[in-house]
């Protein structure tokens, strides 16, 4: 399913003089780390240290690995060119192979162009076959750079929307390359433009008006549910690329001129097993703005984005719901 060529992160690794490197893996290639270890192991002087805990995004290199290893070998992200790390990171694309000429094609009636053209990281390569097919059946596209949280043209990330909002007064509709549906969600609420989304896991393109209905409804439950909290936890994420806490002391301002109670939490791995004996009534995410949406079955309490908790205290109308964005003036 996936391309994942280690040459040039070797050759770095050779230039590095590395004697030890950490190598971080995402969920879904865990199954071919052994490889991955073995292939850098036999062609280079360097040891490997796998790292078994979960890695979901350049955002998610932990300091303390730096105090162990020469490098820090990550496959599957792109990088996120506004991060300063301790060490030489050295990323390692995982470029989907999986064919969307069939689905291109069937996109073609549901777009309005000109067509901005995006793509999640796994699948940043098949921009170019995009835009092409795009123009070549007469359709105008615009792409746009992002800011520098983005490494690539197109990019989107869970985090970051920059490369859709940039082009929202040009385009007439978007055309996204990437599974599930957050990232499609999050285009579509940010920009108020229609979405098509093309999954290489799926044979037909799709929209998002069904998930967008449901996930509302689920964010309005939680909304109303944190509407009668007293104390807030605000969490600030420890990963080096979530760390928001600028954001996290303006959001306790904000509750505290609402007349509301509030202490900053300081998370790493979201765990609804560590907030389940702190004495908050509802807490809110300054760290991955995914956590909050994907996992919101899995909190007892109301588990905000800092756009919700505006909403709940009025300082914000419900039909300006978006997701929570981090940019690069941030971290
Ligand atoms: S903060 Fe979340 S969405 Fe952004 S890069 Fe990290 S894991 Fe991905």
């Amino acid at each position: 399913m996936y391309d994942i060529d280690l040459t040039s992160a070797i050759s770095e690794i050779k230039r590095l003089k590395a004697r030890i490197v950490a190598l971080q893996v995402p969920e879904g290639l865990k199954k071919r780390a052994y490889q991955f270890a073995e292939d850098i192991e036999k062609n280079s002087s360097a040891e490997v240290l796998v790292v078994a805990e979960p890695c979901f995004g350049a955002c998610d290199i932990p300091s303390s690995l730096f105090d162990m290893v020469d490098a820090v070998v990550n496959i599957g992200h792109s990088p996120i060119p506004s991060l300063k790390y301790g060490k030489p990171v050295i990323f390692v694309a995982a470029r989907s192979k999986v064919p969307i000429v069939d689905q291109l094609k069937k996109s073609v009636g549901m777009l309005h162009e000109p067509v901005g053209v995006l793509a999640t990281s796994q699948h940043l390569t098949q921009l170019d076959e995009v835009i092409e097919g795009l123009e070549s059946m007469g359709i105008k596209t615009k792409i746009s750079e992002g800011d520098s949280r983005i490494s690539h043209a197109g990019e989107v990330l869970g985090c970051n929307f920059t490369a859709a909002t940039a082009l929202a007064k040009d385009v007439n509709s978007y055309l996204l390359i990437g599974s599930g549906s957050f990232h499609a969600l999050g285009v579509h609420l940010s920009t108020g433009k229609k979405i098509v989304v093309l999954d290489p896991n799926l044979e037909e393109p799709r929209e998002i008006d069904q998930i967008k209905d449901k996930m509302l409804r689920q964010r309005h439950a939680v909304i109303e549910r944190a509407e009668n909290a007293r104390i807030f936890g605000i969490i600030v994420g420890e990963k080096i690329g979530q760390r928001r806490m600028r954001r996290a002391k303006e959001l306790r301002k904000l509750l505290r001129w609402k007349r509301k109670d509030a202490a900053l939490i300081l998370m790493d791995k979201f765990d609804p097993e560590k907030l389940r004996s702190l004495p908050f009534d509802a807490y809110v995410s300054t760290a991955c703005p995914r956590i909050a949406i994907d996992d919101v079955a899995m909190y007892d309490k109301p588990l905000l984005t800092p756009q919700e908790l505006e909403i709940v205290l009025g300082v914000r109308d419900w039909e300006n719901y978006t997701f929570d964005q981090m940019t690069e003036d941030e971290i």
